[in-house]
């Protein structure tokens, strides 16, 4: 089983084709998710990334008090 790049004693979940890194659960999210990444559409990643980000607006984290 292949280990986290930046946590070497963590087991990795995931890995990213783009950086050819291997990630923890704490890892978990897009390096640069503003550059242009060939693998995005059936990245793993990407999408949790994505999913999270909903979810933080569904929570409305953010929101300047728009009346
Ligand atoms: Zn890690």
């Amino acid at each position: 089983m292949n280990s986290c790049s930046r946590h070497p004693n963590r087991p990795a979940t995931q890995y990213c084709q783009k950086n050819d890194r291997y990630l923890c659960d704490e890892c978990l999210r897009c390096p640069n998710p503003m550059l242009y990444c060939i693998h995005r559409v059936a990245c793993v990643i990407w999408y949790l990334e994505r999913e999270r980000r909903r979810e933080w607006q569904a929570a409305g984290t953010g929101e300047g008090g728009r009346v």
